[in-house]
């Protein structure tokens, strides 16, 4: 490993200015750093079901968002070359440490807090690179992609396990469903992708949306309800 050149790197000889450290909000007490974003596929049955999947318990799969895609904002910005643009509420999960190799009894241990969160996706791109067998990313981790509310901690909320999680649009819901339904549970998840990355502080994992997802247009208001934790409002601008 080259720790000590990232490290001195990050101090002194940078041949240009170093990119900002992006943050979410946490709360009065701070700003949270955000190293890496991953984020599960077809993680509730039924939603797995909607797009057209088998909902057995298949190994989990991952993607990711960029780390400056989460956007504490009430404002999401209806983005470029796409006319099909989803939302999919989902709960994110903070990380305060990590590793590899984590076992799914010692998983909790490195969670920070707990966010709700909007995995917006432009459907339309995703579903053609789908098709292609391409990578996601292009309907995934565009520009403030990640809507993403005040991340509440551990010694606040505990570990949401249950609780109805639902998706209104104008104030009707469009999703619902309840967090004990998740197929890969938070330390599932957190075990799992340590076995093939490296996770560290500052990691975030959304852990995927219930059924309902579906298309939302400029001037429409979102909420996000998930069980205990504060809910979170974007208007599509
Ligand atoms: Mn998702």
């Amino acid at each position: 490993m080259n720790d000590d050149n990232i490290r001195r790197n990050s101090l002194s000889n940078l041949v240009i200015p170093a990119p900002t450290q992006h943050t979410i909000p946490v709360g009065d007490d701070g700003e949270f750093p955000v190293r890496r974003v991953y984020c599960i596929g077809r993680n509730y049955a039924a939603h797995s079901i909607e797009m057209g999947d088998d909902p057995d318990r298949d190994p989990p799969f991952f993607f990711q968002k960029n780390p400056n895609n989460l956007i504490a904002s009430d404002e999401f910005i209806y983005p470029s070359k796409t006319n099909d643009v989803h939302y999919e509420i989902e709960m994110a999960v903070a990380l305060k440490s990590g590793g590899t190799n984590i076992s799914v009894e010692d998983a909790l241990d490195h969670v920070y807090g707990y966010a709700p969160c909007l995995d917006m996706t432009r459907r339309d791109l995703q579903g053609e690179a789908k098709k292609k067998g391409r990578p996601w990313e292009i309907g995934k981790a565009f520009e403030r992609s990640g809507p993403i509310g005040p991340l509440q901690t551990v010694s606040e909320v505990g570990h949401p396990d249950q609780g109805r999680v639902e998706l209104l649009v104008n104030g009707e819901v469009q999703q619902e469903g309840d967090l004990n339904q998740m197929i890969w549970k938070v330390p599932e998840m957190i075990s799992y992708l340590s076995d093939y990355f490296e996770l560290a502080a500052g990691d975030v994992i959304m852990s995927g949306t219930p059924a309902g997802v579906g298309p939302i247009v400029k001037g429409d208001t979102m909420v996000v309800n998930i069980g205990g934790l504060e809910s979170l409002t974007v208007k599509v601008i």
